[in-house]
């Protein structure tokens, strides 16, 4: 295969249903997908690194960065502001490199309307198989206090009824199913003609041997 240019893949779905589990089985299947940490104004989880799971700033710090126009997309989320930097995005995708984000429906379309989310954006909306099991897995991941949880299941519906604007919507019931059917659209995605721009020099070169030999 020749040169090709980096998707923007956009991961979203309400709080719990996997996203940032299948975001990092993704990752760890291609090391080649930049991951776009995003900007917070959230308080760090416990594991959580500056600069890894998220670049965590005061609000007036990201007021600025906004104002400077360093951001792809932001919104607000939970009372919290958080956002995609744009420049480490536009390097990946002009080096040929996927960029990967875990961002919520308001940032989804946000990004699909910008120049490179119009050519490039691949959209992919997680349900999950039921609100109990969501509620389940949110606390199963043992980070959020009560309030915190009851907060993340309203917003839950608020976040699925955006599923239609996505390009496609995994059910995500059994974890090993729903990565193997990510594995797949990302690599069927790949193919895109609009991701492989050397095809019109390749087919201009089958054209050319055409003449050549009559
Ligand atoms: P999100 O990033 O969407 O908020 P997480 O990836 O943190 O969600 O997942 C929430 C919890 O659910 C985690 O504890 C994770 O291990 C678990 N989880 C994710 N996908 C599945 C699945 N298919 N089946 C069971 N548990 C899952
Ligand atoms: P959390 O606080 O659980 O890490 O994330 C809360 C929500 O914010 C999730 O739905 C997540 O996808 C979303 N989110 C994380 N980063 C961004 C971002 O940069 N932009 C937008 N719009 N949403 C984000």
């Amino acid at each position: 295969m020749g040169q090709r240019r980096g998707l923007l893949i956009i991961l979203s779905s309400p709080s719990g249903a996997g996203k940032s589990t299948l975001a990092k089985r993704l990752r760890d299947w291609d090391d080649t997908i930049r991951f776009s940490v995003s900007a917070t104004t959230r308080p760090a989880r416990p594991g959580e690194e500056e600069g890894r799971e998220y670049y965590f700033r005061t609000r007036e710090e990201f007021e600025a960065m906004i104002a400077g126009g360093d951001m792809l997309e932001h919104a607000e989320v939970f009372g919290n502001l958080y956002g995609s930097p744009r420049a480490p995005v536009e390097e990946a995708i002009r080096g040929g490199q996927d960029v990967l984000f875990d961002i919520d429906w308001q940032g989804g379309q946000q990004v699909r309307e910008t120049g490179i989310g119009k050519q490039h954006a691949l959209s992919v909306f997680l349900l999950p198989p039921s609100i109990s099991e969501l509620e389940k897995r949110l606390r199963s991941r043992g980070q959020d206090s009560e309030e915190v949880i009851a907060g993340r299941m309203q917003k839950s519906r608020d976040e699925i009824s955006h599923w239609a604007e996505y390009d496609y919507v995994l059910v995500n019931d059994d974890l090993d199913a729903t990565f193997e059917r990510l594995k797949t659209i990302v690599t069927a995605e790949r193919m895109r003609k609009s991701q492989q721009p050397d095809l019109v020099g390749i087919v201009r070169n089958l054209n050319s041997e055409f003449e050549e030999r009559q």
